[in-house]
C-alpha cells in the first residue's frame, strides 16, 4: 500500500448539479463553466436593466460572472431566464434584512443566496419530503404582520 499521490479532486465540496426554477427549468448553463462544471445561470436585474449572471456552481465559492456591472453592495434581482419567475422567497438575509433568493435542487432542497453583491449569506436547505411539507403547513398557517 503506497501512496500514489492520489489526485486532489472537490472532495467533500457540493456542487450544484440540476438548480431548477420554481417552475421546474433547468437553471444550469452549458456554456460557461467554472471548474470544468455547467455554472448556474440566472437573469439578473439591476436598475432597470437586466442580463446574466453565472455562478460558480461549488457551495460556499462565490465567484460569478455577468455582463452586467455588479459592484459590490449593488442588490440585484434574479430570475429563471427561462419563465422570468423570481427566485425571491421570504427567508430575509439575517446580515442584509432583504429577501433572499433560491435556486431549487431536485431533492426537495434549495440553495438560498443572498442577492447583495459581496454578501456571503447563504445556505444550503435539503429537506426531505415530509419535512418539506411540514415547512410549507407551518408557513401557510403563520400570519405574521
Ligand atoms: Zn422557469
Ligand atoms: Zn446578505
Amino acid at each position: 500500500m503506497s501512496d500514489s499521490g492520489e489526485e486532489k479532486k472537490y472532495t467533500g465540496r457540493i456542487r450544484v448539479m440540476a438548480g431548477r426554477c420554481p417552475k421546474g427549468h433547468s437553471l444550469m448553463s452549458d456554456e460557461v463553466l467554472f471548474n470544468g462544471e455547467n455554472a448556474v445561470a440566472l437573469e439578473v436585474r439591476l436598475a432597470g436593466k437586466s442580463g446574466m449572471i453565472y455562478l460558480n456552481p461549488f457551495y460556499g465559492i462565490f465567484e460569478f460572472r455577468s455582463d452586467l456591472n455588479l459592484e459590490k453592495g449593488a442588490v440585484v434581482e434574479l430570475f429563471c431566464p427561462e419563465c422570468e419567475t423570481s427566485l425571491a422567497i421570504d427567508e430575509i438575509c439575517k446580515l442584509c434584512n432583504i429577501p433572499m433568493a433560491a435556486i431549487h435542487l431536485p431533492d426537495g432542497g434549495q440553495v438560498e443566496v443572498c442577492p447583495k453583491v459581496g454578501c456571503h449569506n447563504h445556505a444550503l436547505k435539503i429537506v426531505d419530503l415530509d419535512e418539506q411539507l411540514e415547512r410549507m403547513y407551518v408557513s401557510e398557517t403563520k400570519f405574521q404582520m
